[in-house]
């Protein structure tokens, strides 16, 4: 026999890890490590940066990291060094005393789900806004101690960091993340093993491990299929954010939605409002429908107590924003729910169409979030406004401005951006109760009283502290990536912390039109270059990587800031994140926002801006619209003045330049004989005082249990009560009344008023007699005017006048409506039928209407 040249097995590898022991003393560290409670403390923070100052900035603000890497006698030191053990003991009691209040149970109790949260940028599973504000919700959710938990992705490699070449390519990596080095735990089931969630998917099923990341009191649910239970057609569901390819997309929101659901429903956990912080989680909606639907209910019976328990909130204002699936695609994922819920597969698919018939339409997520969800939200004012225009569609038979999408403006977490300089002037001169009534203006009022010295050293420290952490954080790449390296030595001296800093950071969409300030560049270089006046420009943020034209104009800006007129003028800073976000919101005397209107929905980190005493110069678009107050910051005007894109820009540049010229700049270097200008802290105060307390993630939170989470709750509560007796009636009177619609007929009328029109000051009756068809008072009618003045294609409506019902005989009614004109002009009037029913919770919700001859 030939003896075989190798012989070898596999090994059987054992995934085993061995942690670092702390000594008895410094167990509660750990604790605190993996509860993200530090990342909006400061003397959490300061704690664990004073176990090992080099060792906390080696890794990166990671004190699960650091922990694991302190080594044996620096351990054995802290454990004698008597200060820092205090300081141990009292940061620990102060995170027991945060803790261990009981949750508030008076407040509705809220699930809420989205693609991406903005905790810390130790956790990247984030890219932008949307996470921001997601993640500073639960952070206000924890400090007003509700009943609330979340649903995400722990995303193996998130969103992508970024560089630039040597000509200012943007270059993207995506690198992985170790999960035990993040502030996260693995969720057990009893026996201590890792609960795993199995999601259905066609034919198989995915296997999602849950993660719990600790937001203080709330808890963040992480689902992650990158596990070798699943095949490698599965494991990249959760690899990265906002990548890959439709196919990828529809998977993650399947995995987001349907089994966001199941794995609360494996951890024993309901709660009464289910919200969908954009489209991507609506899916959530069909795998409760489905849960309904087999405990029993009719799928219209289930509708009812799914609308009544979700909320969405819309935070792109343009339809093509939304994501939208093939029928065939979604078909190969989705085709088995029809069967679970007793509808058609036209019926389901319908429910993400605008109009259900036209089978050329593909299924949008946020049309069937609109469908699902009883009720809507935009983040501003404003957008509430675009939003309920955008979604008219969905409901036709009433004008934009009647349907019931709403609004809430976002917020910032207070304690998360506000810089521990800020924190402690506030703290030193604002109310004692600040905390928990953070939306008091009079409260604020307070900075008025805090010397002008004070404000401005404030603000020099955190200009110098931003430039600083420039030179110590770019140098090094700066000298790597961007050659010459005497021209990235003399760009660093050039940085001017005394110089009027403004900056402009956000992703690189080009709505936001970052290339505004270069429309002339010459009278830009002037300004940036004036020797008495320096000016100082910073530029920040990414670009999706299938975004050709955000990484363009990055490349244009690049280019710009490496000519000699403004070398160290206009500085690029790459890879935006929380930590350069937070450095940037406190250490600018000027926040810029130049989008065009009205795509910014809100924006947030001119929010930000304001808790730091950082002035707003922004377009009158998203939240700005109800923040700009006079002498408190600077508007560009609201009104579009050419249609003509290229045009508008040249005017809202020079509009810029002119405020900079003539106001802001002279402002801020009227200096006193102290040095300082008080013209200009007169601004910051104003700003601080008057636009700060509302726009703190406390009041938004307070907004949505105003608005909608008590009402809802409310009504769910009586929808379901009694074996969802109500939710079972309101279902069976919609179909009833469904079913005769088209039957509900005018048997006569009077409309001389509408047919021939009237005089002001007189009275005229209208009345119609309805054939009710066996229903019982079951529809309304109202005369709806419009004006007719405004020209072209705006309609608005004028008014609305209800009838009532003057008699009833068997199946007729006799509605009846008394005119009395009091304008005279041109109008369009007709009446609308509706069916009527104090238990719907607005028209929409049962969206019927038939316009009467
Ligand atoms: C706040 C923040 C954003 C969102 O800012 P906008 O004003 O909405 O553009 C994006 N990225 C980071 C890192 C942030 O901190």
């Amino acid at each position: 026999m030939k003896i075989k040249a190798d012989y070898v097995n596999t090994p059987q590898w054992k995934e085993l890890t061995v942690k670092s022991r702390l000594p008895e003393q410094l167990k509660c560290l750990d604790e605190l490590a993996h509860n993200l409670w530090w990342a909006w403390t400061y003397e959490a923070r300061d704690l664990f940066k004073s176990l090992d100052e080099s060792l906390y900035e080696e890794v990166g603000h990671n004190p699960v990291v650091l922990l694991e890497r302190l080594s044996y006698e620096r351990k054995e030191a802290i454990v004698k060094d008597k200060t820092i053990m205090k300081n141990v003991k009292d940061v620990y009691a102060k995170f027991r005393a945060y803790m261990d209040v009981k949750p508030d149970s008076s407040r509705p109790s809220v699930a809420y789900f989205c693609m991406e949260f903005g905790l810390s940028q130790v956790l990247k599973i984030y890219s932008g806004g949307l996470g921001m504000l997601a993640g500073d919700y639960l952070k206000e959710a924890s400090d007003s101690n509700v009943n609330m938990c979340a649903v995400g992705f722990l995303y193996r490699y998130g969103y992508f960091t970024q560089s630039l070449s040597i000509d200012g390519q943007q270059i993207a990596k995506y690198d992985a993340q170790n999960f035990n080095s993040l502030p996260i735990e693995h969720v057990l089931d009893e026996n201590g093993n890792p609960v795993v969630v199995d999601v259905p998917y066609m034919n198989y099923q995915v296997h999602a491990y849950v993660w719990r990341a600790n937001v203080g009191r709330i808890s963040l649910y992480l689902l992650d299929t990158d596990n070798d239970l699943n095949s490698e057609f599965d494991r990249p569901i959760t690899h990265s954010l906002y990548g890959g390819d439709w196919e990828n997309r529809l998977k993650q929101e399947i995995l987001l939605g349907i089994g966001g659901i199941l794995a609360l429903k494996k951890l024993g956990i309901q709660k009464d409002i289910y919200h969908c912080n954009e489209g991507h989680a609506a899916l959530c909606n069909l795998q409760r429908l489905c849960d309904y639907v087999e405990s029993g209910l009719t799928f219209n019976q289930a509708m009812e107590l799914v609308r009544a328990s979700s909320l969405y909130t819309v935070h792109t204002p343009v339809p093509a924003g939304h994501d939208y699936f093939d029928e065939a695609l979604f078909g190969k994922y989705m085709g088995g729910y029809p069967a679970k819920l007793g509808i058609s597969w036209e019926e389901f698919i319908g429910m993400g169409r605008e109009n259900p018939d036209d089978h050329s339409e593909r299924f949008c997520m946020s049309t069937f979030a609109c469908n699902t969800c009883q009720e809507v939200n935009g983040v501003s004012k404003l957008h509430g406004w675009v939003s309920q225009k955008m979604f008219a569609p969905l409901w036709n038979g009433y004008f934009p401005e009647e349907n019931h999408v709403g609004y809430v403006t976002n917020g910032v977490h207070f304690p998360t951006w506000a810089a521990s300089e800020w924190r402690h002037i506030y703290d030193k001169y604002f109310d004692k109760n600040f905390m928990n009534d953070q939306s008091n203006e009079e409260i604020w009022h307070a900075i008025n009283t805090v010397s002008d010295e004070e404000i401005w050293k404030t603000r020099m420290t955190l200009k110098q502290k931003l430039v600083d952490y420039i030179r110590e954080k770019f140098t090094e790449s700066w000298l790597r990536n961007q050659g010459d390296p005497a021209r990235v030595v003399s760009l660093l001296q050039r940085i001017n912390p005394n110089a009027l800093m403004i900056g402009f950071c956000r992703r690189f969409a080009t709505y936001k039109r970052a290339h505004l300030l270069f429309t002339d560049i010459e009278r830009l270089a002037k300004i940036v270059n004036d020797p008495e006046h320096p000016v100082l420009f910073f530029f920040s943020g990414k670009a999706h990587p299938a975004d050709g034209a955000g990484q363009g104009l990055i490349k244009k800006i690049y280019e710009i800031s490496q000519r000699p007129e403004f070398l160290g003028k206009i500085i690029f800073l790459e890879d935006y994140d929380m930590q350069l976000a937070r450095r940037l919101v406190s250490g600018v005397d000027i926040w810029m926002n130049t989008p065009t209107r009205p795509l910014e929905a809100s924006g947030t980190s001119g929010e930000k801006a304001e808790m730091n005493g950082v002035v707003n110069l922004s377009v009158l678009d998203g939240w700005w619209v109800e923040g700009y107050r006079e002498g408190a910051g600077w508007a560009l005007p609201e009104k579009r003045t050419y249609e003509n894109q290229s045009y508008q820009d040249q005017l809202d540049a020079a509009t810029i330049y002119g405020l900079l010229e003539n106001d802001i700049i002279p402002l801020y270097y009227n200096h006193n004989k102290k040095g300082y200008s008080e013209d200009w802290i007169r601004v910051v105060k104003n700003s601080i005082s008057t636009i700060a307390p509302h726009y703190t993630m406390k009041r938004q939170l307070d907004d949505y249990y105003d608005k909608f989470y008590n009402r809802q709750a409310l009504r769910f509560k009586k929808l379901a009560e009694n074996d969802s007796r109500l939710a079972k009636e309101i279902a069976q009177w919609k179909e009833a009344v469904a079913e005769r619609w088209d039957a509900i007929h005018v048997v006569s009328k009077d409309t001389s008023f509408i047919d021939n029109g009237g005089e002001t000051g007189m009275k005229y009756t209208m009345t119609y007699v309805i054939d009710e068809q066996g229903l019982k008072d079951a529809v309304g009618l109202e005369l709806v005017t419009l004006k007719n003045n405004l020209g072209g294609d705006d309609r608005e409506v004028y008014r609305i006048h209800p009838f009532k019902i003057k008699a009833h005989e068997g199946n007729l009614y006799t509605f009846e409506a008394i005119i009395e004109p009091d304008e005279a002009g041109a109008f369009r009037s007709c009446v609308r039928m509706y069916p009527k029913n104090a238990n719907l919770p607005h028209r929409q919700d049962f969206c019927y209407v038939k316009w009467l001859d």
